[in-house]
């Protein structure tokens, strides 16, 4: 580690902790006392400061609001029984974050500055961290740029900003999905790998569609040929098929998810067998049509582990066996929220102590 930020820190006059309701926490919608903020200029990362939460305001010729400079992170915190709060594999996002960055033409921002504001963060907010199995604290750190200029060409000026929202349980029934053969999300040699925000605007429309024929969610396949599973557009897709793990191994049209990479790594410690690879459409219909598909889930940080109920593909509907008997993903669960909830020795060194 490099030495420690020099942040400014403002504290906030009116806390809003003691009227905050922690039973009912709406996914992104409740905000801790403070934020992180710092920008880039001249070639460099400055004003590292903590400021109470709040609005900003910004030009209307802001780059980002025209051109579309903007990609974030999510990550989650977790409070263990004596007291300890721990960030779950920050500098695994630090890093996606820079692939991100140059991808879009935003300057890198160093993983230390990364992990560091968001320690800080949590330090001064850590009434906020919600105690109790399925509760963490969700952390948004995003970065866009700030020229006031109508130019297309990569912005000069930069901020990246940190929030944190009190999460409660996840829990999600299991999904109905169908398989998209008329949308893509991303394409060969385009930046479905960044968690760009646009690649999350040009996903609303199909997922509404999907959800006016009835479904909760859809999996993406290759934007070429429509012939390959890619993921679930906010977490990855992972099946068990003839007792072996299969997902679709990652590429540029597909983001590397880091609750896939937790999960694949337990499987194999476990010596299970685990397939990345290429999968096809076809594979898996076959799969399900000859019950040989066991689990299908997705996987990603806000929800960790959502069950598939039932896959579709050109109006026909095949159920997967019921997800209360789903062995791996079970396991898996359960494991990996002993090791954030610090139920488990970390052997992994996936917890980051704050
Ligand atoms: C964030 C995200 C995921 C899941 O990644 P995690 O690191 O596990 O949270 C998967 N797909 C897309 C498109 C995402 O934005």
């Amino acid at each position: 580690m490099t030495d420690t930020l020099d942040i400014k820190i403002t504290q906030t006059s009116a806390s809003r902790l003691q009227e905050t309701d922690f039973a009912d926490l709406p996914f992104g919608k409740v905000f801790t006392d403070h934020m992180f903020v710092a920008d880039y200029e001249d070639g460099e990362w400055k004003n590292f400061q903590i400021v109470p939460y709040g609005d900003m305001s910004f030009s209307p010729a802001m780059s980002v609001l025209h051109y579309g400079q903007a990609f974030f992170e999510g990550l989650k915190v977790y409070k263990h029984a004596d007291g300890k709060a721990v960030i779950f594999r920050p500098y695994k996002n630090a890093d996606r974050f820079n692939k991100s960055a140059a991808r879009l033409c935003a300057p890198e921002l160093p993983r230390d500055i990364f992990v560091q504001s968001i320690a800080a963060l949590v330090d001064i907010d850590r009434g906020w961290i919600p105690e109790g199995n399925g509760n963490s604290l969700y952390i948004r750190p995003f970065m866009f740029s700030t020229d006031p200029y109508l130019g297309v060409q990569p912005s000069k000026s930069y901020k990246f900003i940190v929030l944190a929202c009190p999460v409660g349980a996840y829990y999600s029934k299991p999904l109905n999905v169908k398989i998209e053969t008329k949308f893509s999300r991303s394409a060969e040699g385009g930046f479905g790998f960044a968690k760009a925000a646009g690649n999350y605007a040009g996903s609303l429309l199909p997922a509404l569609e999907a959800m006016k024929e009835g479904y909760d969610q859809l999996i993406w396949t290759d934007g070429k040929d429509h012939a390959y599973i890619e993921e679930l557009g906010t977490a990855n897709v992972v099946f068990v098929i003839d007792g072996k793990i299969v997902t679709p191994s990652t590429r540029d049209t597909i983001l590397e998810g880091i609750t896939r990479d937790t999960l694949l790594t337990l499987a194999r410690h476990w010596d299970l067998p685990v397939e990345e690879r290429r999968v096809s459409v076809e594979e898996v219909i076959a799969a399900l049509k000859e019950g040989r598909m066991t689990e299908a889930f997705g996987v990603g940080t806000a929800a960790t582990i959502t069950p598939i109920a039932a896959i579709s593909l050109d109006g026909e509907r095949f159920e997967l066996p019921d997800p209360a008997n789903a062995e791996f993903s079970k396991k898996a669960l359960k494991t990996l929220d002993e090791i954030r909830y610090g139920i488990t020795p970390d052997t992994f060194e996936w917890n980051y102590i704050v």
